[in-house]
């Protein structure tokens, strides 16, 4: 596949970054290949974008609720129609497994069509009164709103902030993540031929792009799913009257409790840690395992983690795809070398795997550690790819405690025959999501998804789940005199 050129959407335009600039975004199976090119953005660019979206914003806001949920039907089905595209395109832009990359590709359309209904759902209320006899709340459009996305779901997650900003009757502008512009244009391109009018959504691309956006206080909303690191200075940015929504990070647990199907468990443990190449926000990075069960899980996750098969997303032996860029190899192994310093001990991988044709990407072995203290920074720490901590607790008490000892809070599994159990954990464990003998990936299609703690705003209303909208919508409380 020769490389794409993308640009910029600003105001219904296809263009450049004013500067010219651009940027290469390469295959991390196989860096020798450009895979894209898109814009280097930077305050100016992201400056029309705005100015756009606050002149679409009115008329846009004045819409029905079937112009809305027409554009947004239409645009489900112009993805659905490519979705094999879509596949080939995001396993060579992003590195997933084809099979991966079909999940989340056939589950992005079905997300639109689900907010495409929001559009009919934006109700208030009416409140009893002694003062006059009706008060009511109606909601409206925010306004404009700011997308910025991270690389590792690029459809899935930005249709699930973009849908229900416009099912809203928001204007808004769209940052992608700059490992992942050939997605975000597919996505941006469907609402564009589905009748989306210009300027209510604007698409910058670029390293620099996310910043101004923020700045910018015509933007009355940012929802932003990413790093720790962004998310803290966006929140910092943001200030009183606008809204901020963040998707943050993890440093999720399996617990496998004394009484576990152990065959369960290590599937739970398999898909739970290496899935995506570890690279999903769920996904478990801390095995905490009782003492009675601990050998001989190790044992079986060991037998099936050689069983892995790195390589390229579309092989169909592959099992894991690489990380996602050189960097994330160098953060995998400061992380570990620090680990190896706290004193832990690598008991399989821990290293790139270069061998073959494996050279031109970004492998990475799976990789256990063993005997990490739980103040260890690979215990405390994202580490965002395959490397987990495997710990052995005394009882029940003591895999809570470990499971809640550290600041993320996103998703957790419980692993145990037990219904008490079950529950005595998925009361106590600190996570927005727990999961009894599933693993700590996944979401569900209609259901709240979010973390607690440092692992986002908790406000547990983004982006799945009947609260979504609320987000979106501004409410007023109106009392009616005669
Ligand atoms: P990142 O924070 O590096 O980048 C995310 C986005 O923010 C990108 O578009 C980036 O260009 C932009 N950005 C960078 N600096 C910015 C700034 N100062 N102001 C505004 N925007 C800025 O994250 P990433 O590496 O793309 O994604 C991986 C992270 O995302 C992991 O921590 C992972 O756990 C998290 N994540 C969370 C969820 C969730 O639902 N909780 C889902 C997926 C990923």
């Amino acid at each position: 596949m020769s490389e794409v050129k993308v640009d910029n959407r600003i105001g219904g335009a296809i263009v450049p970054a004013k500067s010219g600039k651009v940027f290469e975004r390469r295959n991390p199976a196989d860096a020798r290949e450009v895979v894209s090119i898109a814009p280097d953005s930077d305050d100016a660019d992201v400056k029309a974008a705005i100015d756009a979206a606050c002149e679409a914003s009115l008329q846009w806001g004045r819409t029905t609720p079937t112009q809305r949920a027409n554009i947004l039907s239409k645009a489900s089905g112009i993805l659905d129609g490519k979705v094999e595209t879509l596949v080939a395109g995001m396993v060579k832009e992003q590195g997933k497994l084809a099979a991966d990359a079909r999940n989340e590709c056939s589950r992005t359309p079905k997300n639109l069509e689900l907010y495409a209904t929001e559009a009919y759902r934006l109700s208030g209320a009416t409140f009893p009164s002694d003062d006059t006899p009706l008060v009511y709340s109606v909601r409206g459009p925010v306004g404009v709103v700011g997308v910025i996305t991270p690389w590792n779901f690029p459809l899935n997650l930005a249709s699930r902030k973009i849908g229900p900003a416009l099912a809203a009757g928001n204007a808004v502008v769209f940052k992608p993540s700059p490992l992942a512009p050939l997605m975000s244009d597919h996505l941006a391109s469907s609402f564009e031929e589905a009748g989306l009018p210009a300027g209510v959504l604007n698409v910058v691309h670029g390293f620099a792009a996310g910043a101004p956006l923020v700045a910018d206080k015509r933007v009355n909303a940012i929802t932003f799913t990413g790093s720790n690191a962004t998310g803290e200075k966006i929140h910092r940015e943001i200030g009183i009257g606008r809204r901020v929504q963040l998707e943050l990070g993890g440093k999720n647990p399996v617990l496998v409790l004394d009484d576990a199907d152990i065959d369960l468990a290590v599937n739970v443990v398999m898909r739970s840690s290496f899935s995506l190449a570890g690279q999903a926000c769920t996904g478990a990075g801390r095995i905490i395992v009782a003492k009675n069960m601990f050998d001989v899980l190790l044992e079986k996750v060991l037998k099936e983690m050689k069983k892995i098969v790195l390589g390229p997303g579309n092989a169909p032996e592959s099992t894991m795809g690489p990380l996602v860029d050189g960097v994330a190899v160098a953060s995998m192994e400061s992380a570990i070398a620090a680990g190896v310093k706290d004193g832990v001990e690598i008991a399989i991988g821990g290293r790139r795997s270069a061998a073959g044709e494996l050279q031109h990407g970004f492998f990475f072995e799976p990789t256990i550690l063993l005997g990490a203290k739980r103040n260890s920074s690979v215990v405390q720490n994202e580490i965002f790819g395959p490397v987990v901590t495997f710990e052995s607790v005394e009882d029940i008490d003591e895999a809570i405690n470990s499971a809640n000892d550290v600041s993320y809070g996103l998703s957790a599994s419980i692993c145990t025959q037990s219904i008490s159990k079950a529950q005595h954990c998925a009361q106590l464990v600190e996570a927005g999501m727990v999961r009894i003998n599933r693993p700590t990936v996944g979401a569900a299609f209609n259901a709240p998804f979010g973390g607690i703690k440092q692992s986002g705003t908790a406000t547990h209303k983004e982006q799945y789940g009947p609260t979504v909208m609320d987000f979106y919508t501004l409410q007023r409380t109106i009392w009616m005199g005669s």
